[in-house]
């Protein structure tokens, strides 16, 4: 299992485990949309399956940023002495914007990694 979340992280191929999935070197510290390869390089597998293959992965990008989130406001809090301090949401905004980047890429290698041994 812990290999898997290694070639997820590593933005491997799901299906050789050598080509990249998107354009980038590391899914980590790139900023702007992601340029994501139509076909890996080695293998020529399809990343895209069909039209629209990809509108279930924002909805792993919306899990994703809900758990920055919550982690934001669980971290931020122990420097506010109230409780629900609202200068945290300006902050929670900004890790939100600042994940956004990597939270794309990550979401689509998830989902590309759940649904690899489905054939369309
Ligand atoms: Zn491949």
């Amino acid at each position: 299992m812990s290999h898997v979340i290694a070639h997820i992280l590593n933005n491997d191929c799901p299906h050789c485990l050598e080509g990249k999935v998107f354009n980038e070197k590391s899914i980590f510290f790139t900023i702007g949309f992601p340029k994501m390869n139509k076909f890996c390089s080695r293998c020529q597998f399809k990343f895209e399956k069909e039209p629209g293959y990809f509108f279930g992965a924002m909805y792993v990008n919306y899990g994703l940023t809900v758990a920055q989130s919550i982690a934001t406001y669980v971290i931020a809090q122990f420097f506010f002495t109230e409780t629900f301090d609202l200068r945290i949401i300006p902050i929670i905004g900004v890790v939100i914007i600042a994940m956004s980047s990597f939270n794309i890429r990550l979401s689509r290698l998830l989902w590309i990694y759940m649904f690899k041994n489905y054939s369309s």
